[in-house]
């Protein structure tokens, strides 16, 4: 059976609509997308992909934060290979403390940095218990105060988890924010600022995956698929093949 994704729970408040960042100042370099430009886009993504997922596995919210924290610098594939059987055996920070951190090491051990990870997973369960009452918390503040926990893994959590209008920019985000002129920026976080500020309210909910996807597999680093991507007349970069 596939594993169920995790979905804000029934009578919860809806999603909050993050605060939009102004205008940045005017920049030299390739013509900004005017927001006709920008709702096109989000429209095709949208026809290719209606209903965007991570490849993250993960049972709850708990699971998936412990895999996002588990997914720095490795790959999904690598990771679900490692949590099946991790989340198997321990899919509450109860269960994971009880397994201990030399079993969640061997368990893990197959995925890059495993020893502070675990270390991480196990700081985080405690936390979880002591100070959330093994809930995982639903403010960026208090996500971001766990163990392993930064604003990417936070914004991926309270985007999927609790439906929030967050975008977390990893390596993909960044390239096509900045390589299709959508949403420059020098940092990740001035990438994600921008893409808050262009995307449409109603895109919002969907955003990050549907970057995530169409750099993990259209605009890919090395040899950008350029011919067959549908945001081809819209995208700015100057190396682009028509
Ligand atoms: S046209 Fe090429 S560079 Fe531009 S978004 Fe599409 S795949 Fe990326």
């Amino acid at each position: 059976m596939g594993r169920k994704q995790a979905r804000p729970a029934p009578g919860k408040s809806p999603p909050r609509q993050m605060a939009r960042p102004a205008a940045r100042p005017k920049a030299k370099g390739p013509q900004p997308w005017s927001p006709a430009e920008v709702e096109e886009a989000f429209r095709r993504f949208k026809a290719v992909r209606p209903e965007p997922k991570g490849e993250l596995e993960y049972v709850n919210p708990y699971t998936l934060l412990v895999a996002v924290v588990l997914s720095a610098q490795a790959t999904d594939a690598g990771v679900n290979k490692a949590t099946r059987g991790l989340f198997a055996a321990a899919d509450t920070p109860e269960k994971m403390l009880a397994l201990g951190e030399p079993r969640v090491r061997d368990m893990i051990k197959t995925i890059g940095l495993y020893r502070n990870k675990a270390k991480n997973v196990i700081a985080l369960s405690e936390r979880l218990i002591t100070e959330h009452g093994g809930e995982v918390p639903r403010t960026r503040e208090a996500l971001e105060a766990l163990p392993g926990v930064g604003r990417k893994t936070a914004n991926v959590v309270l985007n999927i988890a609790f439906g929030e209008h967050t975008i977390a920019v990893d390596t993909h985000l960044f390239r096509v924010g900045n390589r299709t002129g959508l949403a420059p920026g020098k940092t990740p976080l001035e990438v994600e600022l921008e893409l808050l500020r262009v995307v449409p309210g109603h895109y919002m909910r969907h955003a990050h995956h549907w970057l995530i996807l169409h750099g993990r597999y259209v605009c890919k680093a090395r040899l950008p698929d350029c011919p067959t991507c549908v945001i081809n007349d819209l995208c700015r970069w100057p190396e682009k093949r028509i």
